[in-house]
């Protein structure tokens, strides 16, 4: 049987971020079956990497490449003061969240430096230059405020196959992502599966 490298999972389920296991679980799944030797995914929205390694496993075992995007600056919950705020990511020199070492260290730990290439901006302007129709997978999990994740999904989605796989985070009744999962619904895309809050939908 097919599984995760254990110490990847060990290590992801260690990480400071938000994705439990058995959601992280489904992307490492939904990656592994959805994905072949050379194809791209991107996720958008990495934090520390949690959601990275599962990803990343998968795209490693398959010889598939992920482009990991966040500008590392956090949301606007994870500033100072704010409620998901970790004085961990905090550097203090410029007065701003970054959580960019702690995601690399991650990564190399997880001995992925060869599979996950990190992206580090806005991840609007990123999705806007990225080549139309160039990937199998994207995940979306980046800033959750409405006009962010509706600004995020309209850049990227033109980027996907049309076959290929789409997954939402944090798509709850009330929230940004769960505005865009219907938007997604409205553009032919319909749900394959679906761990709690995270969904992974095709057009196919
Ligand atoms: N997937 C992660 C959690 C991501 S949290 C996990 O598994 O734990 C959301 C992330 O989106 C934060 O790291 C934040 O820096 C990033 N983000 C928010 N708005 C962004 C933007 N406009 N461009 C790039 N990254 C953004
Ligand atoms: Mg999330």
């Amino acid at each position: 049987m097919v599984e995760m490298d254990s110490a990847c999972r060990h290590l992801a389920m260690r990480a400071k971020g938000w994705m439990p296991d058995d959601q992280g679980m489904m992307l490492w799944r939904t990656a592994y079956n959805g994905l072949d030797v050379d194809d791209l995914a991107v996720e958008v929205g990495a934090y520390c990497g949690k959601s990275t390694i599962y990803l990343g496993d998968a795209c490693r075992q398959r010889g598939a490449r992920l482009y990991s995007v966040d500008h590392h600056r956090g949301s606007p919950e994870h500033q100072k003061g704010q409620p998901f705020f970790d004085p961990e990511t905090y550097f203090e020199p410029l007065d701003v969240v970054d959580t960019l070492p702690s995601w690399r260290a991650n990564i190399t730990y997880a001995g992925l430096e060869d599979t996950v290439i990190g992206v580090v901006g806005d991840s609007k302007i990123i999705g806007d230059d990225w080549a139309e129709g160039s990937l199998r997978l994207l995940f979306i999990d980046g800033g959750h405020e409405s006009a962010q994740v509706k600004a995020d999904y309209d850049a990227w989605m033109p980027t996907l196959e049309a076959d290929g796989f789409l997954l939402l985070h944090d798509v709850d009744p009330g929230v940004g992502p769960y505005e865009v999962w219907k938007q997604a619904h409205n553009d032919g895309f319909h749900e394959i599966f679906a761990q709690g809050s995270l969904k992974v939908l095709t057009r196919s």
